[in-house]
């Protein structure tokens, strides 16, 4: 999922000085499970502005606002207060926001609420931990299921760098070293062979942004 964090509301205030009748949209998915867009963010989104002078005239929450048939039918829905709206305020990911952007026919200035941080898994207690980048071309099938692309603060992919202290990373003393964790982890499953196999430097060719992803015949393909 993705993790957003709220902004501070005197920025929030700050970038809407020239609006006075917002629409609120939140995300009924991740910003919701992160208690930035859900139900009560808005309640209380609507408070702080409403405090600073500002008149809601409305809200929804797409279930998911970064697909477009959901917030077209949200947007669709709410056309008449939209027509009377001067900024759409959205408490979701960038992606979220211009979604709202890209699918709001009447071209209304769409701001956020909120900073995006990063794609992370969620544990059943709530903690959220960043373990994937994204890089276009996975290794963890080599890595043990330990992504040393995310894990290590050196991107290595060929084992530690010399500054591993004790099992510990040289950047961060408060972290495991993602090789010794990867070596202990292949190590278990008799498979530290897997080391000697030199990995190449990534295509970062695969990764220029922004790519284009489109689906043909079922199969996800990168056009870029
Ligand atoms: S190697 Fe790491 S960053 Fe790349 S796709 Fe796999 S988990 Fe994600
Ligand atoms: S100590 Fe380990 S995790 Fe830290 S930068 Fe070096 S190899 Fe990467």
């Amino acid at each position: 999922m993705i993790i957003t964090e709220a902004k501070p509301i005197g920025e929030i205030i700050d970038s809407l000085k020239d609006y006075k009748k917002i629409f609120l949209i939140g995300c009924g998915e991740c910003a919701t499970t992160c208690k930035t867009g859900g139900k009560d963010e808005l309640v209380k989104m609507q408070q702080e502005l409403e405090k600073a002078g500002k008149v809601v005239l409305g809200s929804c929450i797409p279930d998911a606002p970064c697909i477009a048939s959901q917030v077209k039918t949200e947007l669709a829905k709410n056309m008449k207060l939209l027509r009377e709206t001067e900024a759409v305020l959205v408490l979701a990911c960038g992606l979220g926001v211009q979604s709202v952007k890209d699918n709001d026919r009447l071209g209304l200035p769409v701001l956020p609420s909120c900073n995006t941080l990063c794609g992370a898994l969620v544990d059943a207690a709530g903690n959220f931990y960043e373990k994937c980048s994204m890089c276009g071309e996975c290794v963890l099938g080599i890595t043990a299921g330990i992504c040393p692309v995310t894990l290590c603060a050196k991107n290595l992919l060929n084992g530690p760098c010399g500054g591993m202290n004790k099992g510990k990373c040289e950047v961060d003393s408060e972290k495991d070293c993602a090789w010794v964790l990867i070596y202990k982890e292949l190590e278990k499953r008799k498979k530290l062979d897997e080391l000697k196999k030199v990995q190449p430097p990534k295509d970062h060719k695969k990764t220029l942004k922004p790519r284009k992803i489109i689906m043909t015949n079922d199969k996800i393909q990168s056009t870029k």
